[in-house]
């Protein structure tokens, strides 16, 4: 039976004893850990400035014009794609909703040059929502023109709609559950896209 000792592991310095910034040697009572790295307090205080700074810059100067334009390109896309495939195929497929969304809270961000904002998130919902009602309408229409088709009437229901009146009859004729589930999954996508990012660093 050998009693040969393992070889003792390497007193290795642990690679916190210097500040990952300014190499500073660091003491107990001078050392805070992020993101896997050590840092003397004043380093840390310094880095958590600038990222502060980042992210509120991320909230200012927006410019609200191109922002609207990139929602409506995006809600107009999704809403066209949602009515579409609705046409095509009978169903109402409820994860397009979340394409129009999707679409409408990245197309506000990226117009606004990657911005996040309280703003932008209204934005984006209002959009969101009128995209959503718009191309639920134009299912209807859809639905409603062929059956007024092959009745042989006359007259068809138009788009835009002549007045909000008609937009609402027209929505309301089947306006159920599912369509309020659509609706809030919208809601949710445009709202939580464009959302601030929220900073939370040990202080
Ligand atoms: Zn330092």
């Amino acid at each position: 039976m050998s009693d040969a000792t393992p070889p003792a592991p390497p007193t290795d310095t642990p690679s916190g004893t210097h500040c990952a910034r300014c190499e500073k040697r660091l003491t107990e009572g001078d050392r805070v850990t992020a993101n896997d790295r050590v840092f003397c307090r004043s380093c840390y205080e310094t880095l958590r400035f600038e990222l502060q700074r980042a992210v509120a810059a991320m909230s200012e100067n927006i410019n609200y014009p191109m922002a609207a334009l990139g929602a409506v390109l995006g809600g107009t896309a999704g809403a066209l794609v949602w009515w579409g495939f609705t046409v095509l195929t009978k169903i109402g497929f409820g994860l397009l909703a979340v394409g129009i969304g999707f679409l409408v809270g990245h197309g506000a961000a990226r117009f606004a040059g990657g911005k996040r904002s309280r703003g932008l998130q209204a934005l984006s919902v209002a959009v969101g929502v009128l995209s959503f009602l718009v191309a639920a309408y134009l299912v209807n229409m859809t639905f409603i023109n062929e059956i007024l088709a092959a009745r042989g009437a006359p007259g068809r229901v138009p788009f835009p709609p002549r007045s909000l009146i008609m937009f609402y009859r027209v929505l309301e004729a089947n306006f159920g559950i599912m369509k309020l589930v659509f609706l809030a999954i919208v809601i949710y996508e445009a709202w939580i896209i464009p959302r601030p990012l929220k900073l939370t660093v040990p202080s």
